[in-house]
């Protein structure tokens, strides 16, 4: 079992807040397509008796991409390995993207669920974050592409603006209810290095907003799933009963991905390999026939703390017996999780039940800290 990520490093513009790899510049759009497609051919006799049952168009901004190019995409996917004929396809899309002809090419194409970065229903929030598409186009897109025949969508939502009150969240969250959607994300805006926001706030334009805003829209937000049939199986997803994203999924459950596109991450046998982060380099590597690709293996206490870190994101949390067995012979007794290596503050923030360690709901944004509470150093 695996999954396909194809990372496309191309945006309209650029939004205030995003660190990922993008560029503007769409000149080379055709360059970099053939470029993933080689990346896949050299990748695939390493992937060779992997099943893929996800497919993911992620980025940057796949749903810029025109018929031909996804197609070439996905062409290149089923000749070089072996995916299912069932696999979930998903695309990242961006509601000034998403016309009555591309949803159709989509759904041509085998697409079978949307992932929409809506982010706001509000022109001035939009505006502030400089997305490309306005309150009228989130509004309208979802529906059009129920129209069309799409069942499984997720909405993407930003939470914890600055000067955001709980009041416009509470807006927000009952404009998203009106979409029938079966699965969205709900992020906390969060102030990246090397980002327009992050100089924004540095010179003092900008207060983000304060913890126990954030606090209170999270809470709130937890109120609001629950009553409205969502499950909250990971700190920032929900889904209806049946639609939590498998491709996500994967990744939180130590399945192997291949990672393809400048900045895609790949994780296999245990290595994680990561592409470079530049388009034109990527691209003539490429043509070289040289995969641009940089890699580790993950060592005993590496696995040991991202299970830890992984577990503890999801509602599944973690099997504190069975982690100990099997790193007890590695990383000896000291390693071991046990209630004693918790603060009572970190303890009460658990809930444990049957030897499986999870965060209480209310408390999973300090998942982090706790995670790192527990983690192994030599
Ligand atoms: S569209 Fe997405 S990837 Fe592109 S700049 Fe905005 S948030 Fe980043």
């Amino acid at each position: 079992m695996a999954g396909l990520y194809f990372h496309i490093p191309f945006c309209k513009q650029a939004c205030t807040y995003c660190d990922f790899h993008f560029s503007t510049n769409r000149s080379n759009e055709d360059e970099m397509i053939s470029a993933m497609v080689k990346e896949l051919e050299l990748r695939s006799s390493d992937w060779r008796t992997q099943h893929f049952e996800t497919i993911y168009f992620g980025g940057g901004s796949p749903s810029i991409l025109n018929k031909g190019q996804l197609h070439r995409l996905l062409e290149a996917a089923y000749k070089h390995l072996r995916v299912d004929s069932n696999a979930e396809i998903s695309m990242e899309a961006n509601p000034d993207d998403m016309s009555k002809d591309k949803l159709q090419e989509w759904r041509t194409l085998g697409i079978s669920r949307l992932s929409v970065g809506l982010q706001s229903f509000q022109n001035k929030r939009l505006t502030w974050m400089n997305r490309a598409h306005n309150a009228e186009e989130a509004l309208a897109c979802v529906k059009r592409a129920q129209d069309i025949g799409f069942n499984n969508i997720s909405i993407d939502l930003i939470y914890g603006l600055p000067t955001s009150t709980l009041e416009e969240w509470r807006e927000e969250l009952a404009i998203a209810k009106s979409m029938n959607v079966q699965h969205f994300s709900a992020y906390i805006l969060t102030v990246e290095e090397r980002t327009a926001l992050h100089h924004q706030v540095k010179k003092g334009s900008v207060k983000p907003a304060p913890d126990e805003m954030v606090e209170d829209q999270y809470n709130y937000l937890c109120s609001w799933a629950k009553e409205n049939g969502f499950e909250h199986y990971e700190i920032s997803n929900f889904a209806q009963k049946g639609y939590r994203s498998k491709h996500n999924g994967n990744y939180w459950n130590w399945v192997d991905y291949l990672g393809v596109g400048p900045a895609a991450h790949s994780f296999h046998n245990k290595q994680r390999s990561w592409n470079i982060a530049h388009n034109i380099n990527y691209i003539k590597k490429l043509s070289e026939a040289v995969l641009p690709a940089h890699g580790e293996a993950l060592s005993k206490a590496d696995e040991f703390n991202e299970t830890i870190m992984l577990g503890l994101r999801k509602t599944e949390g973690i099997n504190v017996a069975l982690l100990n067995s099997n790193y007890l012979a590695f990383l000896g007794e000291d390693a071991l999780l046990s209630k004693e290596r918790l603060s009572d503050r970190h303890l009460a923030m658990l809930s444990i039940e049957d030897g499986i360690w999870k965060m209480k709901e209310l408390d999973w944004l300090l998942c982090d800290e706790v995670s790192a509470a527990l983690f192994y150093s030599a």
